[in-house]
């Protein structure tokens, strides 16, 4: 792969999957080709080296200022847990610190006997945006999607009014492993599997709230930063995690992120 291809070329002109990564102690963030990573300054505008992605640590390819999760956006989950479907959004933040990347272990902790998986389609924000009026108008400031799992530790969920301690524990936000740029994700597959067994299996378009709407919806309450993260909300199907077990991510575009737990 030649380094000189100038990244606006790309950006204007073709799909991304845009990359954070570790190498010998050093942070980089780059596109990935085939197995290359092609390194890059921080706008994406230049390449200045180029790896093989297996010399790499993979990292959260997003360091948001915010994670904002949907509940009950899928009505089956919404019924699987006893719940009826909100007649708003309903919105509730993930700590930042939970992050985790491909291949990063999620830790069960001791607080909960119930900690359980949700694949969910995530919205990487490109730029800072506040009230955003029309649907037309989001998409300019998305720069990407991937996959995320929203680990819950449901009874403490349930004993809290608030989701904060059952959503928030370390290592309960595993995402990536790649942003891409360009999707129509109006209607596509969301499979989570747990030891090659198939959990959850729903598509984007049984969504309640679309993506162009929940951001519009959340941009009128706070100020959407680059980096930010939207989690959509889970199909039905949720179910136990436990150590030893390996639970995969897939979205259809978007590859598989896969997370052992320990
Ligand atoms: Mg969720």
């Amino acid at each position: 792969m030649s380094a000189k291809c100038p990244m606006w070329y790309r950006k204007l002109y073709s799909k991304m999957k845009i990359c954070r990564f570790r190498k010998d102690g050093e942070i980089g963030q780059g596109i990935v080709e085939g197995g290359e990573i092609l390194v890059c300054d921080e706008n994406l505008d230049k390449t200045l080296e180029v790896f093989r992605i297996n010399e790499t640590e993979l990292l959260p390819p997003a360091s948001p200022s915010k994670i904002v999760c949907v509940g009950r956006n899928y009505a089956d989950h919404a019924k699987e847990l006893g719940n009826d479907v909100p007649v708003e959004p309903l919105l509730f933040l993930k700590a930042p610190s939970a992050l985790i990347g491909h291949n990063d272990a999620i830790v069960i902790p001791s607080q909960s006997g119930q900690v359980e998986h949700e694949g969910e389609l995530a919205v990487v924000i490109g730029q800072t945006c506040k009230n955003i009026s029309d649907d037309e108008e989001v998409l300019k400031y998305i720069l990407g999607y991937t996959c995320l799992n929203d680990v819950t530790a449901r009874d403490v969920q349930r004993n809290d009014v608030q989701f904060t301690r059952g959503k928030s524990f370390d290592t309960f936000c595993p995402i990536g492993p790649f942003i891409e740029t360009e999707l129509d994700v109006s209607d596509i597959r969301v499979t989570t599997r747990v030891n090659g067994e198939v959990k959850q299996n729903g598509r984007t378009s049984q969504m309640v709230f679309p993506v162009e709407f929940l951001i519009r919806y959340i941009s009128k309450m706070m100020t959407l930063n680059k980096g930010d993260i939207i989690a959509t909300g889970t199909p039905s199907g949720v179910s136990r995690l436990r150590s030893g077990d390996v639970c995969e991510i897939e979205i259809e575009g978007l590859g598989i992120l896969s997370n052992p737990v320990e």
